[in-house]
């Protein structure tokens, strides 16, 4: 088993994998910039080290962060996710220096982290993939052609994005036009690569992901999907596991599908396989070949701790569960807190957090690095707190959704808990039918009031005063 685990990254993800360290018994390293010196996983590493003043450069630094895991005995590196998770060369760069990289090897880095590479793979492996490119676009040419030919709307996409950027919805040539330059800047900004493909645009479908398993001695293992349709320009706000709109036919299929899809390529660790669904069509998106921002709600519905599989993973022991060991139960709800201000375009809003006080009871997990009096710097992401919850069934989760984001204080930043409650109150959701669609056909979900609903006292003696003063 490992002994010592260096954690390339920061905030909530950082104090998760700290967790399963310690529960592990594993001794744990975090790397900090400047700006982060009071930050949570610094506080609750074992070990912890500055890597600069510059906010960014420290953490995307592959050469100085393996030097750092060789110099402090560490034999492996969590990465997380963002930032060098999947970068096939720092995952080379461990492997040469022999420190574990808790992922899946380089070269499959190389063919599934590349969404045209992965798109290969998978046409190779016979899972359907979305019509467009076979490869990378070499021009504007190419792109108008190609789009004639699966025809409009296309999506314009960065070949090495994530995060929801980089990718352009095109519903005429003379859009494309105009986007295709456009996605090129700004993958060449954000990803600092200008490489970009076609896909035909699936008009509002859903988007259901399958959590993966595999060990290096060739077993694969999946733990269902989770429903991440609830987006906004193509982020992730709300997640559910299991999709509460899937058939258990759809259910099989899928994760049948995302199991071929890892044994094609000899995948190894956790990952997720992204699919597209429409009516009774599914068509694989991309593959993260690391851990996901909402791989906690999955870990409420099959009991599965998967941080500490990646790490048991990594250090070559089998996986300790079969497949028809993994049942599912309940559905859980995943929340992101981003420091936003939906009323303004969702805005980022950084600063001070004057006072915290955490959501808790029944069916309730916290996944944070924020405290009161801690400062959110504004270098980083802008999601500040995951707020999980399970129940037993759909509607009982959905009202545990509300209460605990009525639990919830977070003051002094604005923040997008008010606009989920609005979310969860909507019929469509409640019914568990809804699409990528969902939240630009609601924009009237924005007209809440900033002010927290009165109490029931307080609202009887506003009454009795206006009554008594003949208002
Ligand atoms: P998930 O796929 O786990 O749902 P997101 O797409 O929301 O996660 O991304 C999580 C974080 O990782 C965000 O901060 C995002 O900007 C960052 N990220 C994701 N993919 C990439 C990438 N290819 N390059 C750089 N950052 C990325
Ligand atoms: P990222 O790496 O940023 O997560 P994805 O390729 O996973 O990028 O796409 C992010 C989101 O964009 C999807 O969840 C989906 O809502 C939307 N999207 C991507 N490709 C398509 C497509 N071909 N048709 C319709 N929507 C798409
Ligand atoms: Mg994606």
């Amino acid at each position: 088993m490992l002994k010592k685990v260096l954690i390339a990254n920061r905030g909530e993800i950082a104090v998760r994998i700290v967790r399963a360290c310690a529960e592990m018994g594993i001794r744990s390293v975090a790397i900090y910039t400047e700006p982060d010196r009071y930050a949570l996983h610094v506080k609750r590493a074992d070990e912890s080290f500055s890597l600069g003043d510059d906010p960014l450069a420290g953490y995307l630094d592959p050469l100085r962060i393996v030097n750092l895991a060789v110099e402090t005995g560490c034999d492996a590196i969590h990465p997380g996710y963002g930032f060098l998770s999947e970068n096939a060369e720092f995952a080379r760069l461990c492997e040469k220096n022999n420190i574990t990289f808790i992922g899946p090897k380089s070269t499959v880095i190389d063919k599934m982290g590349d969404k045209t590479a992965a798109r290969d793979s998978m046409r190779e492996a016979d899972v359907p993939i979305t019509p467009g490119s076979d490869g990378n676009l070499a021009d504007l040419d190419e792109a108008l052609s190609l789009a004639e030919e699966v025809g409009y709307p296309v999506m314009i996409k960065a070949t090495s994005g994530g995060g929801g950027r980089g990718i352009r919805r095109c519903d005429s040539a003379e859009e494309l036009r105009q986007q295709y330059p456009r996605v090129i800047s700004e993958a060449t900004k954000a990803f600092g690569s200008a490489e970009v493909f076609l896909e035909k645009c699936i008009v509002n479908p859903r988007h259901i992901e399958v959590q993966i398993l595999a060990d290096t001695h060739g077993n694969v293992i999946h733990l269902y999907e989770r429903d991440c349709s609830i987006q906004r320009r193509n982020q992730k706000l709300i997640e559910i596991a299991p999709s509460p709109q899937l058939t258990p036919e759809q259910r099989d299929y899928v994760g049948d599908l995302a199991v071929r899809a890892a044994q094609a390529v000899g995948y190894e660790n956790a990952g997720t396989v992204e699919f597209l669904l429409t009516g009774n069509e599914v068509y694989f998106m991309e593959m993260n070949t690391r851990v996901q921002v909402e791989h906690t709600i999955t870990e409420q519905i099959t009991g599965v701790d998967i941080v500490r599989e990646q790490i048991r993973i990594a250090a070559g022991e089998k996986l300790s569960y079969r497949q028809q060991d993994i049942q599912y139960r309940g559905f859980a709800l995943q929340f992101r807190i981003n420091a936003e201000d939906p009323k303004n375009d969702f805005l980022p809003s950084f600063g001070r957090i004057t006072h915290y006080y955490a959501p808790g009871g029944p069916g309730v997990r916290v996944d944070t690095a924020i405290y009161t009096g801690y400062e959110i710097p504004p270098y980083f992401d802008s999601m500040c707190l995951k707020l999980v919850v399970w129940a037993l069934d759909w509607e009982d989760a959905i009202n545990r959704g509300q209460r605990a984001l009525d639990d919830m204080r977070l003051h002094g930043i604005k923040t997008t808990a008010t606009y989920y409650q609005q979310i969860l109150n909507h019929p469509d959701f409640r019914s568990g039918h809804f699409d990528t669609g969902f939240v630009p056909a609601h924009p009237e979900l924005l007209n809440y009031s900033d002010k927290r609903r009165p109490s029931a006292v307080a609202l009887a003696l506003a009454t009795a005063i206006a009554a008594h003063t003949g208002w």
